[in-house]
């Protein structure tokens, strides 16, 4: 279960994501007109493992949320939430504090946070 402040973070990042439509494939050159058809015809981060290790180089953890793969094979990144801005330290917090406190993993956190875009968006 996510908690009241991770959810609080899901519609301004829904809304972050949603600005960034439409976007192609750099690969294949497919367009996806709006986020909720990226979400429909692409893969969540299948490489959630690689996700994490790449960004946590960069002392990041948003590799979940962040990466998918189109239909083509080609990884896709679209961008969660504004790194410029206060919103992605205090998301980077919120998700730190979460795992600690239900003992689990950032990555488990990222991924129930993803699941509740997807339904977010899908359900609409
Ligand atoms: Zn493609």
């Amino acid at each position: 279960m996510l908690s009241k402040t991770l959810k609080s973070f899901v519609e301004p990042i829904v809304k972050f994501c949603c600005s960034q439509f439409p976007k192609k494939c750099n690969l294949c050159g497919k367009e996806y007109v709006d986020f909720k058809s990226f979400l429909e015809q692409t893969t969540p981060a299948g490489s959630v493992t690689n996700g994490v290790k790449y960004h946590s180089q960069k002392g990041d953890i948003f590799g979940i949320l962040s990466w998918v793969s189109c239909k083509c094979g080609a990884t896709m990144t679209i961008s969660c939430t504004d790194s410029e801005k206060e919103m992605h330290r205090m998301f980077k917090e919120a998700i730190l504090n979460e795992a600690k406190e239900q003992n689990t993993t950032p990555k488990n956190v990222l991924n129930e946070i993803r699941q509740e875009i997807r339904k977010t968006i899908i359900s609409e």
